[in-house]
């Protein structure tokens, strides 16, 4: 479904990432965790093409996105791959980032409607299903500085969802939340997860690395120092770096 070879980003003579490999399979959820600095945002960028990887490949389904490499740089060798990649991949981020000149509803039809050109009645009849799902049908007509930031976030999951992604990409979804909001983020995520979507989630809720993703890999420095079922990285199959990492977490 989503494969990542030796994946390598440099920023300047930065290397932030040294070679990553990560294989994701139909349902699995994939918590990627690592200290601040580690590279997580850069790789699921990198995954997204939001940067440009300086080396190695990204497969989604069986299309390769193949980089051209010069002295000036790197690029994808083409934009169709670019928008293919695109297509397949949900993102949602810290910051919730909905366009803030346009309601919860115009917010979700707005790929659907522009980019997918899908007739608008159904966009607007998937939107509602979708808000309904993330629990904030009633919030439709509102706009997001009227939200929450869990509605917010919850607005955002169901943005990105309609646009029928094959993988969805978190980064730290619930890390810009007070902390009584996080929950009901979760909770979203966890129903996601149950219904079998493909999900690739940097985070720190340890609760959810360990009682929803079916994998947790744990990244340091660049590289992927461990990886493995919940039960082996939270049991005595941890590496020592990942054993100290948790130490911080209680
Ligand atoms: P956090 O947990 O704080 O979000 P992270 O694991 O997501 O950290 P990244 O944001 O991927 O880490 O950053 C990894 C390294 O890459 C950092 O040293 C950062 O300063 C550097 N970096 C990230 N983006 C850029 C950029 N656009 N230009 C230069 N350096 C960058
Ligand atoms: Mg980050």
């Amino acid at each position: 479904r989503l494969s990542v070879r030796n994946l390598r980003k440099s920023f300047g003579t930065h290397e932030v990432l040294k070679g990553i490999s990560l294989d994701a399979q139909d349902g699995d959820v994939i918590s990627l965790l690592g200290a601040s600095g580690s590279g997580k945002s850069t790789f699921l960028r990198c995954i997204n093409l939001l940067e440009t990887p300086s080396d190695g490949e990204v497969w989604v389904d069986s299309e390769q996105i193949r980089m051209i490499h010069s002295k000036t740089g790197s690029k994808p060798a083409s934009r169709r791959q670019v928008d293919h990649i695109r297509s397949e991949l949900g993102m949602v981020f810290q910051g919730f980032n909905l366009w803030s000149h346009m309601t919860i509803l115009q917010n979700v039809i707005e790929g659907p409607l522009h980019v997918l050109k899908r007739p608008k009645a159904d966009c607007i009849a998937d939107a509602e299903e979708l808000l309904a799902k993330v629990g904030i049908a009633d919030k439709r007509h509102a706009y997001p500085a009227h939200l929450s930031g869990g509605q917010q976030q919850r607005a955002a999951i169901a943005r990105a969802l309609a646009m029928k992604p094959k993988v969805m990409l978190f980064d730290e979804p619930t890390s810009a939340l007070d902390p009584e909001l996080v929950g009901e983020v979760l909770r979203v995520m966890r129903a996601l997860a149950e219904e079998g979507m493909t999900m690739l989630v940097v985070t720190h809720e340890m609760s959810f690395a360990r009682n929803v993703s079916n994998r947790v890999v744990f990244m340091r420095e660049g590289v992927i120092d461990s990886s493995g079922s919940p039960d082996d990285m939270f049991g005595v199959g941890a590496s020592p770096a990942f054993r100290q990492f948790i130490g911080h977490f209680g």
